[in-house]
């Protein structure tokens, strides 16, 4: 790819070359004051008509025809490498002879080339009469013109014998006079030719642009908008130069057409500028150089706005000199660039040293020290092509290097990133096995703790059981009964129920102590105790231990009547009871006391108890072995 850009580059420079070597070569006749031009049949279809000249100075552009003719006026034979008179302010009259040798009338096409001239007036004369006369130029409306053409095309119609052609040209820009005498076939066949070649430069400029528009809306890359403003810029220039604009885009605006070469040139040098500081990256490599170009682009901006406002003399001069700067800048800037390591500037410098080669010599050949000749003409064509082409080529260099640039930078990334997950992974893991290891442990601690608070259910339960079950005879104990009657006094208050109470002791037990012994009194009593288990079964009543031999029975829900036949039914079934005791079979018989009464608030408990305990004493009293009841209470009793 370098290779062969530079051997563009180099194709670039040789081209140049040729230019200025094929200029100086160009050695015109020896000038005469009215030098002619013979028409034969043998006469070339297309004659460069510029070394058959002999022109005149007219430094106050006052000159009429008469004037210009008349035998004092100094006329001078083309003394110049080439009809080029650079920027002035003076008028100049070309004039040559036509002499058509055969004996028909010659068509014969004039062109004048230099669509940029302001006002071109031709006078066709034979034998001292007028017989032509065209005012062209661009300030006259492209519809005047007698043929339709880019360039001031002027039809002569040669009747055999001598013709003097007279031009005057007066113009705020540069007066050149590359005059041309074609046959008309051949004038529109090579017209054809041309267009074709403009129409393909145009086409390509055209292409570069949309398509470096395309980039410029995916990139984002500001460059891209100065390249491109830079190619739309270079492009209206070159084709109002050669006076397309005119012909096809804007054929009446004649106040435009004349500042829009120093507008188009002023705009290339604000973008080459952007484009030069943007790309090379200046602002990081040298603020004086960056402050530089900023300000070439700053002078740039102000020539733009004085395109429109300063005098065209003035300011296509210092256009034209600015557009060289420019080139010279943003030249020297590459190379430096690059010499100090800047890779991505080697295309640029290759494409600017092509631009600047052509630039060069048109902005010489402008200022007329170049001859006009199709090398001095085309150079900055050709320059731009390449440069156009190179300056994509520069940019895809650069958008590669980036990318590539980008790409590493984007493994390390990723590399970054990927170790940063497998630590992150690896950190999350240890995490888990952390919080499992915890979850493990606090459901150990959980299980152990369940385990204890179970166990101490169990032996709370077991305590429970203990303080409140009798140890000899399993039944509820003393404590347990009291509880439970101050519970079920209440319940029975609430809901308006008798609660009975039967109280009953064995008969003579001491004796049976005293008779078998004391353990057998016990065993005697746990006898009894399990009888009375099994028969008080009723969900609510309760049996206890009251003290000693003595027992208690709370029946709920029960009237006096009730709690009687219970007691009547044990006392009977207690009487009926064998204990085997030490082989022998014992008997016992109790005397019971019952009491049963509706609680209210002004009842207590402790007065149920004191009626059953009566009636036990009432029941011990009359013989034992049998029930009594406590009689029912009448009116409101005292708590004790
Ligand atoms: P009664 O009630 O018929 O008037 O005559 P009693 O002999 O049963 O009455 P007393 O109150 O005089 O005697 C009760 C005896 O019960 C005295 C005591 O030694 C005995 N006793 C009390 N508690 C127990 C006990 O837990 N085990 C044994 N073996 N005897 C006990
Ligand atoms: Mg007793
Ligand atoms: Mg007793």
């Amino acid at each position: 790819m370098t290779r062969k850009v530079f051997s563009c580059w180099v194709g670039a420079l040789l081209l140049a070359c040729s230019a200025l070597i094929s200029a100086w070569a160009d050695t015109p006749p020896s000038g005469s004051a009215f030098p002619t031009f013979a028409i034969t049949d043998a006469t070339p279809t297309r004659v460069e008509l510029s070394v058959y000249l002999a022109y005149l100075e007219d430094p106050d552009r006052k000159l009429t025809l008469e004037q210009a003719s008349s035998p004092t006026q100094a006329w001078k034979g083309m003394d110049r490498t080439s009809p080029n008179f650079g920027f002035t302010d003076k008028a100049y009259w070309f004039r040559f002879a036509l002499d058509n040798r055969s004996d028909k009338p010659q068509q014969r096409l004039l062109e004048l080339p230099r669509a940029f001239i302001d006002d071109v007036r031709l006078f066709h004369l034979q034998d001292g009469q007028l017989q032509t006369k065209y005012a062209l130029g661009d300030e006259q409306p492209f519809a005047q013109r007698v043929v339709q053409h880019q360039n001031l095309v002027m039809p002569l119609t040669l009747a055999p014998g001598v013709h003097q052609i007279y031009l005057r040209m007066a113009s705020s820009g540069t007066i050149e006079a590359p005059l041309r005498l074609w046959e008309p076939a051949a004038f529109y066949a090579a017209a054809g030719q041309e267009h074709l070649l403009a129409g393909a430069i145009l086409g390509m400029l055209v292409v570069m642009i949309v398509y470096n528009l395309f980039i410029y809306f995916f990139t984002r890359d500001i460059n891209y908008l100065y390249y491109i403003a830079f190619v739309a810029s270079y492009l209206l220039f070159w084709s109002t130069l050669w006076g397309y604009t005119f012909a096809y885009v804007w054929p009446h605006e004649i106040r435009w057409n004349s500042i829009a070469v120093p507008v188009f040139i002023a705009s290339a040098c604000l973008s080459a500028c952007l484009f030069a500081d943007n790309f090379l990256k200046l602002r990081h490599f040298s603020q004086p150089v960056h402050r530089a170009v900023v300000g070439l682009a700053w002078a740039s901006g102000l020539l733009l706005i004085g395109s429109f406002v300063l005098p065209y003399q003035f300011i296509i001069r210092v256009n034209s000199a600015m557009i060289l700067v420019v080139s010279v800048v943003a030249l020297v800037c590459g190379y430096w660039r690059w010499w100090a390591g800047a890779r991505f500037a080697r295309f640029y410098c290759l494409s600017w040293t092509s631009v600047f080669v052509g630039v060069s010599i048109l902005t010489i050949g402008k200022f007329g020290l170049l001859p006009s000749n199709f090398w001095t003409d085309n150079a900055s064509q050709i320059g731009v092509l390449l440069l156009v082409l190179m300056l994509s080529l520069t940019l895809a260099d650069r958008i590669n290097t980036d990318r590539s640039l980008r790409i590493n930078a984007q493994a390390v990334a990723l590399a970054h990133a990927q170790k940063a997950r497998a630590s992150q992974k690896a950190q999350i893991e240890a995490t888990a096995l952390a919080n499992r290891e915890l979850e493990s442990r606090v459901q150990e601690r959980t299980n152990a703790l369940n385990e204890a608070l179970e166990k101490l259910q169990t032996v709370n339960a077991q305590l429970q059981h203990l303080s409140n079950t009798d140890s000899l005879t399993q039944v509820n104990n003393r404590a347990y009964f009291d509880e439970a009657l101050l519970t079920e006094h209440k319940r029975a208050n609430r809901q308006k129920q008798p609660l009975a109470l039967l109280l009953f002791d064995i008969d003579h037990f001491k004796s049976i102590n005293d008779t078998w012994g004391h353990p057998a009194g016990d065993a005697c009593l746990r006898h009894l105790a399990d009888f009375l288990r099994s028969k008080v079964q009723r969900a609510g009543d309760v049996l206890a231990r009251y003290g000693g031999e003595e027992f208690v029975v709370l029946l709920i829900n029960s009237t006096l009547g009730d709690a009687l036949d219970v007691a009547e039914e044990l006392r009977s079934d207690i009487a009926a009871l064998e204990i085997p005791i030490e082989g022998h079979t014992l008997r016992i018989t109790a005397s019971f006391g019952v009491a049963s009464a509706i609680p209210t608030s002004m009842t207590s408990a402790a007065t149920l108890v004191a009626d059953a305990d009566k009636a036990l004493y009432e029941a011990k009293h009359h013989g034992r072995n049998c029930v009594r009841a406590a009689p029912p209470r009448i009116g409101p009793q005292q708590t004790s």
